[in-house]
């Protein structure tokens, strides 16, 4: 549970390109392309325009050394045209192309689960102890000179863990648990930090809300039990598009920051790259206006998880609570913290309704982030029987999807089909956004069915990690379909690919 103090976390500070990550710095937000970097006048384009919706860095993917290389050109012709946003090469299954971009960009951000270790083979599980140190061994054999080469040219490094796509040798320890994740980063902050490199943000990210918060907040008390005090990067993965991708962004990165948690972030959507950091922006709005309210600093730490029934929703004009529940509205100020301290003062049998209200003033989309923010960040401390909105800006039946797409968010009731689809990024060789689109529409009002859409075969079957059924990008124009972590059509042309899923699905007796 959250101690809501809004005091940030005191990190080390990591410079990207003069841009300070952490410490006293403004949390600050990212954003990452979509295009390949060998189409530089593409990239260019995209990396300025991402600037100037207001994201203090981006990063491009890089699969090989000379993408990597490319992102040298980007880089030099931003410059000449004066946007100076520091880029950062994404890298996996390829050091190679790590150490190629280091002297060319600002930050690369390798992820442990596969800087040193080749694909996860899903065979080899056990390893002995001799073994065990023999890899971590070979981690350090790889990291030390690639720490060595960023120092050399004032370049940053991200470790970035995401789930489902950890190594053979974690997932032969921990599992693809949140601890396997945390031991993920740790095994190469032990490395940087022997090596006295301290450079480094650190991100651990999921699709599942619940899975990614309780992640980040273990991986801090493992940094602290080190000593280590690195800063951290927020996001919610393969979060997909729409609203219910900003509420589950929302939820997961508001929450932390409600907490003083986190110093860089990102709204991760399968829309354009330049609708993110809007979102960004006004996550770390309501949460500035949060801390803005005194009775932030009041509040108790030791309240307990008091959840009583399934949380039910009610609708300010649609859905009049029905006796079981008391209803408390929360008009103004830190919601947040006045939920938690009615909380505290009430404590008893009877289950409460939170019912937020927001000022007609408010746009539409500034209530959904505040209200995932708001209701989210307690039904996620286990706090709530129910749920409620009144904002005259969102029709009835608008207020209605919200609010069960925050209770989706935080896994507490499943009333829609739960979409994992990536973002997409220089990987992705087919039309990621309009297939979402397709996909979500024939595929409505399946609260048991988890679907992944994912853009590239190297990262998606991992990713996508807990789905039912996966859309993988498995080359150009071609989709692979997945049930589970199972591939059982592979290379389908894409403009097959939604109706081969659909008969997948019937076939299996799931729609
Ligand atoms: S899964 Fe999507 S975002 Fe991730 S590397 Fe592949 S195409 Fe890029």
């Amino acid at each position: 549970m959250g101690k809501y103090n809004y005091k940030r976390r005191p990190t080390s500070v990591t410079s990207v390109a003069g841009i300070g990550i952490g410490g006293d710095n403004p949390v600050r937000v990212q954003s990452m392309n979509n295009t390949s970097t060998r189409d530089i006048a593409g990239s260019v384009a995209q990396c300025q325009r991402i600037a100037d919706a207001g994201a203090d860095i981006d990063r491009l993917t890089a699969q090989g050394t000379l993408e990597a290389e490319a992102m040298g050109e980007i880089r030099r012709e931003l410059r000449r045209r004066g946007c100076d946003i520091p880029l950062v090469a994404d890298i996996h299954f390829n050091p190679k192309a790590a150490f190629a971009a280091a002297p060319l960009v600002d930050k690369v951000r390798i992820n442990p689960g596969n800087f040193v270790d080749p694909g996860r083979v899903f065979k080899k599980i056990e390893f002995t102890d001799e073994e065990y140190q023999l890899e971590l061994q070979k981690i350090a054999d790889a990291f030390v000179p690639f720490l060595r080469l960023c120092r050399e040219h004032g370049t940053a490094i991200r470790i970035g863990v995401n789930h489902g796509s950890l190594s053979d040798r974690i997932m032969s320890r921990y599992g693809d648990t949140p601890a396997g994740m945390v031991e993920s980063a740790m095994e190469f902050l032990r490395v940087a930090v022997k090596e006295n490199f301290n450079d480094i943000v650190i991100s651990i990210k999921a699709s599942n809300v619940v899975v990614m918060t309780q992640t980040v907040r273990l991986l801090i008390q493992a940094m602290d039990a080190e000593g280590m005090h690195f800063p951290l990067h927020l996001g919610v993965t393969e979060a997909g598009d729409g609203e219910d991708a900003r509420v589950k962004s929302a939820v997961g990165i508001g929450s932390l920051l409600a907490d003083g948690i986190g110093d860089t972030i990102r709204v991760s959507l399968s829309e354009d790259p330049e609708n993110e950091p809007p979102v960004a922006r006004q996550i770390l709005a309501h949460i500035d206006a949060m801390k803005s309210d005194d009775i932030a600093d009041s509040l108790p730490e030791d309240a307990e998880p008091q959840r009583r029934i399934l949380p039910k929703v009610f609708v300010h004009g649609l859905d009049d609570p029905d006796g079981e529940v008391s209803t408390v509205r929360f008009a103004e100020g830190n919601r947040v913290g006045r939920i938690r301290t009615y909380l505290a003062e009430h404590k008893g049998n009877t289950p409460i309704c939170a019912v937020v209200a927001y000022p007609p003033e408010m746009s539409a989309d500034e209530v959904a982030v505040a209200a995932a923010i708001d209701l989210g960040t307690p039904l996620l401390d286990g706090l709530l029987d129910g749920i409620g909105i009144d904002a005259p800006q969102l029709s009835p039946e608008r207020q209605h999807d919200l609010l069960l797409g925050i209770l989706q968010a935080t896994r507490l009731r499943f009333t829609k089909t739960e979409f994992i689809a990536c973002p997409g990024c220089g990987r992705t060789m087919f039309d990621l956004q309009t297939t979402l689109h397709r996909v979500k529409e024939a595929l409505q009002g399946y609260p048991a069915l988890k679907i992944g859409v994912m853009g590239c075969i190297v990262n998606g079957p991992g990713e996508m990690a807990d789905a039912d059924y996966g859309y993988v990008g498995a080359g150009a124009g071609r989709i692979s379909l997945y049930r589970g972590k199972e591939c059982v059509e592979k290379n389908i042309p894409s403009e097959q690919a939604v109706d081969r899923l659909l008969a997948l699905l019937r076939a299996d007796g799931r729609i």
